[in-house]
């Protein structure tokens, strides 16, 4: 069972939006947009809408399966190309939510390496729980090139953690990714009260994730 109410504008100025199940649509929808708007992309882009994060990506619409990499080789072999150099020359933003801190609850974040409403877009180095324990620790020379990407086409960011090690912490796909050898960094939306029935973004922030998404795929 669901809350079926549908979807408002928060706040005295309507900047946020207030609605169930934000976390992962409020990325997955300006991923997809952005593709959409890619008339001729400069390389093969690919948007994976994967099944299954909250329960740990496992089975077969999972990430935690071999889906992605089968998807990875069927477009190499067309260009009669080889799945291990194209997975080697791939690179991903893993499209997924960081905790937004809330002002009555900021006792489980660090407040310099934590994220805020309408602050931008928010890349997550690593995830993980009990420090780094379970994810994808983005390269530094990776970072720097999504880093560039975002000063350049002036689009508004900030970096965070999930939460103060022993506090937060959780995860997301991009390990999964990363596993397969691609570089792969987080990068999404921070979200007030994140899995709770009624989850509140910014929809400044979620604008900033649309252009990121676009300046990637292009
Ligand atoms: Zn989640």
């Amino acid at each position: 069972m669901v809350p079926a109410y549908k979807s408002c504008d928060v706040g005295l100025d309507r900047s946020l939006i207030g609605a169930y199940g934000q976390d992962d649509r409020v990325c997955a929808y300006p991923a997809l947009t952005a593709i959409m708007n890619i008339k001729e992309p400069e390389k093969t882009a690919v948007a994976i809408l994967a099944d299954k994060e909250e329960i740990g990506s496992d089975g077969n619409t999972g990430l935690n399966s071999d889906f992605l990499l089968h998807i990875i080789g069927d477009l190499a072999r067309m260009q009669e190309g080889q799945v291990s150099i194209a997975l080697r020359n791939s690179k991903c933003l893993s499209a997924d939510v960081n905790a937004a801190t809330d002002p009555t609850f900021q006792d489980v974040v660090e407040r310099k390496n934590a994220a805020y409403l309408n602050y931008g877009v928010v890349v997550t180095k690593y995830t993980g729980s009990r420090g780094k324990a379970g994810t994808s620790d983005a390269s530094a020379e990776y970072v720097a090139e999504i880093r560039n990407m975002l000063d350049n086409a002036g689009i508004v960011w900030q970096t965070a953690e999930l939460g103060k090690v022993d506090a937060g912490g959780g995860g997301t796909v991009a390990m999964f990714v990363a596993n397969l050898g691609i570089d792969v960094v987080d990068l999404g939306v921070p979200v007030l009260s994140m899995h709770a029935p009624f989850e509140v973004t910014s929809k400044f922030d979620v604008y900033m994730c649309y252009k990121a998404m676009y300046e990637f795929m292009k």
